[in-house]
């Protein structure tokens, strides 16, 4: 049984296994590695998921769902059809897909997956991608965080030194920075930085206003029904684009971004109310045009260094990640930044998945691979609600576990009455960074009774333990030795609600290499059955229904093996054209129906 590594992205999603002392990439029916993040309804018949919905995104943009990543571990609904999903049920659809590619091309049955996430994610996103995953029928062991496996790709690739690195992950709609430290076998996040709304998404955006500025083209920006209001751009009427023209320009501007790598200058031609507009673009006009983006990149790197409390001259190595680290004048800002040349492995955005691979060997215990500790950080402050004193109105957050602290972590500090005889404690527990602790995240309170003195005379203990599972636990303790407890760990889902999502997914539609495949399959068994009397009519029958029960069992192994033990029944068949009945199914072929029918028979339940 094979292990994955699944970069659970929010543009794209990609799955590595390790093979032969090295990482592989799973690829779909086309040979594609990259599993777009999408997911689109297309009717009754169900949901679609990877490159067959992102061909939706333009034509069918209310049945499509793409970046949900950016909304995990929040409630926020995207409705497909008539039922409505969270991005926790949508990545779920997204590791099914995945998984059931993989199966395709591995030819066995995945069970468990190391999933990476982004390292500030929190506890709540953290609960909800190990929940999607579950729905999706694949067990977690462990989330990796992105610039660990992105280290351990280095690692892998660059070798054993001692090493300091700065992880630059450029998606398509976020920018990660990680602090990593590499020290023999252990790799360390020392800091992480980033932006939720900075990618290669922004700079598609900034060149499409840059062609608008070049051509005296206004934007389309609300949605408008009907005809678009088009003239010409005399006497200060700017041409508008339509909603359409717009998307055509996004989709353009994309395009000659990724020829960029290739081509010196490309030109980009969009049709906008019947006239054609074009504009040139070269790595000079490119980095002017992503100068603000710049600016911001610059300002999240020295918050990174101030928290990792480094220099840039620390830095012995840059390791760029994703799939808009790949542009040249993005490389060459931090080139000059950096004032060093940086490690590019391979492509990309392939090297998260590639570690999330390599950890997959790891985990599988391998022999060819030398076993790495991946620590972990907190990203976010944990703390309890405190009154600080006369000056403050409202309670204010005390820190007992600072963002950025390296995990597992333990704290304790002693907390005292404010009030006079007051019989109980309640320490507030909440994550964030804001001064007031209303202001932060709440996640739990412990109340617990104290003995009734002046303030301040009497007090309780408190402590902190964060693991590196991401789950934090805190214990109270007051002066008579009475403790109280809670687990924090964001929540799990009901067991009904479990059995909903699962149900939800079924929706979910085989890649279509299945689906024409079986059609055609199964329409030349029932013709051979029409053509069959007898004994053999009544085998064919018993076929056709163990071939149509290896469909719908939705498992992939059984799929496969069905449709491929179809394929050869139908060659076997057609070579004994003409042989006796009794012939046509081999005793052995049959026994071993019979035997995975019963198999089946038993999955069911
Ligand atoms: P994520 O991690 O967010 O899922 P990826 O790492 O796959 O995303 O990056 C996707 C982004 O990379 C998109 O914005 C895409 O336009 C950009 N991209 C992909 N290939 C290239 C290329 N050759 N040159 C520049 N940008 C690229
Ligand atoms: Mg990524």
């Amino acid at each position: 049984m094979a292990v994955l590594g699944i970069d659970l992205g929010t543009t794209n999603s990609l799955a590595a296994y390790w093979q032969d002392g090295k990482a592989c990439l799973v690829a779909d029916e086309h040979g594609e590695v990259l599993f777009p993040s999408v997911v689109s309804f297309i009717g009754e018949e169900g949901l679609v998921a990877g490159a067959e919905a992102k061909k939706r995104i333009v034509t069918h943009r209310k049945e499509t769902a793409s970046s949900f990543k950016r909304f995990m571990g929040t409630d926020k609904r995207y409705q497909l059809g008539a039922a409505h999903y969270t991005p926790m049920e949508l990545s779920a659809m997204i590791l099914a897909h995945i998984r059931r590619n993989a199966e395709y091309f591995l030819k066995e049955e995945i069970e468990e997956a190391i999933i990476t996430v982004p390292a500030y994610f929190n506890d709540k996103q953290r609960s909800d991608t190990k929940m999607a995953a579950k729905i999706a029928g694949l067990k977690v062991e462990r989330l990796i965080n992105e610039p660990s496996a992105a280290a351990l790709a280095y690692r892998m690739e660059c070798g054993q030194e001692d090493a300091t690195l700065l992880v630059f992950d450029f998606g398509g709609g976020t920018l990660d920075l990680s602090y990593v430290e590499c020290y023999d076998n252990i790799i360390e996040i020392i800091a992480v930085a980033g932006d939720n709304y900075l990618g290669g998404d922004d700079i598609d955006r900034l060149i499409a206003a840059y062609f608008c500025r070049e051509n005296g083209l206004v934007m389309a920006d609300v949605p408008k029904r009907g005809v678009q209001n088009i003239t010409d751009t005399e006497e200060g009427t700017k041409t508008r684009l339509s909603i359409s023209e717009y998307a055509a320009l996004i989709s353009c501007a994309e395009a000659a971004k990724c020829r960029l790598g290739q081509e010196d200058e490309v030109e980009i031609t969009v049709e906008a109310g019947g006239r054609d507009y074009h504009v040139k673009l070269t790595d000079d006009i490119l980095f002017e045009i992503c100068m603000p983006l710049f600016t911001k990149i610059k300002k999240l790197f020295l918050h990174l260094l101030k928290d990792a409390g480094a220099r840039v001259s620390d830095l012995t190595d840059l390791v760029m990640v994703g799939g808009s680290s790949r542009l040249g004048v993005v490389k060459r800002f931090l080139t000059e930044l950096l004032g060093k040349k940086p490690v590019v492995l391979g492509e990309t955005d392939k090297v998260v998945a590639m570690g999330a691979g390599v950890y997959a060997g790891i985990r599988t215990r391998r022999e060819d691979i030398r076993d790495m500790l991946l620590t972990d950080v907190c990203p976010f402050t944990l703390g309890v609600e405190v009154w600080r004193g006369r000056g403050d109105v409202q309670n204010a957050l005390l820190p007992m576990i600072e963002r950025n602290s390296t995990l597992p972590m333990s704290t304790h500090e002693y907390l005292v009455t404010v009030h006079d005889y007051q019989s109980e404690i309640r320490v507030g527990i909440y994550q964030g960074e804001e001064y007031y602790a209303k202001d932060n995240l709440f996640l739990g309170e412990i109340i617990i009774p104290v003995y009734p003195k002046p303030a301040g005379q009497e007090g309780v203990d408190v402590y902190f333990t964060y693991d590196i599972n991401g789950i934090l636990y805190v214990e109270v303790v007051n002066s008579q030795n009475v403790r109280e407890h809670i687990l924090l760990l964001g929540q799990e889902l009901s067991r009904e609600e479990l059995a909903r999502c699962q149900q939800q997914m079924k929706q979910l539609m085989l890649p279509p290499i299945m689906r024409k495949e079986n059609q055609e399959l199964l329409a030349k068994l029932q013709q051979y059955y029409g053509n069959s009397i007898g004994v053999r009519r009544e085998q064919i029958g018993w076929f056709i229904n163990w071939f149509v029960y290896g469909l719908q069992s939705k498992r992939f192994c059984a799929m496969t093996r069905a449709v491929e033990t179809a394929k050869n029944q139908l060659a076997a068949w057609r070579k004994q054209e003409g042989m006796a009945e009794e012939e046509l199914f081999d005793g052995e072929l049959k026994q071993q129906f019979v035997k995975e029918w019963e198999e089946m028979g038993l999955e069911e339940e």
